[in-house]
């Protein structure tokens, strides 16, 4: 047994003090130290500096860990000129080596991240996710638009998420992704969707992300319309906007993005359950617009997205930017919301048993050290948000890895 001490706890959406944690791979008890050290005599210490808190493990829901090179390759500002300069670079981009990929997931656990949702494109992260320390959702995509081809794209799908299926275990967790709307043709969403109800595995995929992406899928026109033309000779989109959305109504999925959701898309998502992933500084770099938080009334995470369209996989900075872009909103409310978005939110809605200090969850925690002592305990989740870039100590499992 192992007892973590530090002057604060975030214990649900609180921050407590005077409290330390009893555990193993799953955390057992929480009480006074004193208490903790009468219960269990022989248990290690682990202490932690001033003005510490332990929180639950970070989990970022998407990124994309096999664009993670290239960083002075892609054209930023605007959706459709960045989405042309990945494929016209496709060989650089998707020539992404094992050394880079381990980098990121080092970026990612430093900051306190203890599991993400991969989306694979290719396969090639395979390794990197099989033996990185943390837990990993890895999401299969299936994409590809050309009718001519629907074989081909949904062979390389099956023979990819086959394999993963392999290694499947606490700390690796096989699922689906969809590219999206306009990339998918129908025939791969709906096998897709099958193949993940039949094995009942998650399902996620990227929706309504660009202003250009709502104007093709519901008018078939617009910027995406020269560009499909252009590089595909098509002239209409994959699917319309309303059929792709019902096509997951009785699965709940992971949807990345929705910037340009109306109100209304946005209730109907969260009324057939499903979630929405949050990448802040993504779409401020491929001029995607602001995801209106405040309308979400679904799960939601705040997600980094891949280094294709971010600079940093460092959660703790991805909620500063959020902070900064959703203006309107009560600054501490924020704050706490923000914090639940990278913990109890996107443990439920990638189904782990982490994401939360309590009895019986895996013990998944971080312990951040904040530079003074905080005045107030209503503030610690805004100085986190302002004032640390790095975990202290990090635990997968009950192991320590920083
Ligand atoms: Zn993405």
């Amino acid at each position: 047994m192992n007892i973590l001490e530090a002057d604060y706890i975030y214990i649900e959406g609180e921050y407590v003090s005077h409290k330390a944690i009893a555990f193993d791979n799953k955390i057992r008890t929480i009480d006074t130290k004193e208490k903790l050290l009468e219960l269990y005599p022989n248990a290690i210490l682990h202490s932690t500096p001033p003005n510490s808190v332990i929180y639950p493990g970070f989990i970022n829901t998407h990124v994309h860990l096999e664009f993670s090179s290239n960083q002075t390759t892609l054209s930023y500002g605007s959706f459709v000129p960045w989405l042309g300069s990945v494929m016209a670079n496709t060989s650089k981009t998707s020539s992404c080596d094992d050394s880079t990929m381990q980098e990121a997931c080092k970026e990612m656990l430093t900051s306190g991240i203890t599991a993400f949702g991969a989306i694979s494109s290719h396969g090639i992260d395979l390794d990197v996710c099989t033996q990185t320390p943390q837990r990993v959702v890895y999401f299969n995509e299936i994409v590809g638009s050309n009718s001519n081809i629907v074989d081909i794209n949904y062979d390389s799908f099956e023979r990819r998420i086959k394999l993963s299926q392999k290694y499947t275990s606490d700390f690796f967790i096989p699922a689906v992704a969809v590219h999206s709307a306009y990339s998918t043709h129908e025939i791969l969403v709906k096998k897709a969707i099958s193949y993940a109800k039949e094995n009942q595995l998650l399902l996620s995929a990227h929706l309504l992300e660009s202003h250009s992406e709502r104007e093709w899928l519901t008018t078939a026109s617009g910027e995406f319309y020269n560009f499909y033309k252009k590089f595909l000779g098509v002239e209409k989109p994959a699917n319309t906007l309303y059929e792709f959305i019902k096509a997951f109504d009785d699965i709940p999925t992971h949807f990345i993005h929705c910037v340009q959701a109306t109100k209304e898309e946005l209730d109907m998502l969260a009324a057939k359950g499903h979630s929405i992933a949050h990448c802040p500084r993504s779409n401020r770099m491929l001029g995607c617009g602001r995801l209106s938080i405040e309308n979400v009334k679904a799960p939601l995470s705040v997600a980094t997205d891949g280094l294709s369209s971010n600079w940093s996989l460092n959660i703790i900075g991805e909620l500063r930017a959020a902070l900064m872009m959703h203006y309107d909103i009560p600054l501490h409310e924020l704050s706490l919301q923000l914090i639940n978005c990278i913990t109890s939110v996107p443990a439920e809605i990638l189904g782990l048993n982490c994401g939360m200090i309590a009895s019986g969850r895996l013990a998944d925690m971080c312990v951040i050290t904040l530079p003074d002592k905080p005045t107030s305990l209503k503030e610690i989740a805004l100085w986190t948000i302002l004032h640390t870039h790095k975990a202290t100590k990090v635990y997968i499992g009950g192991k320590q890895y920083v």
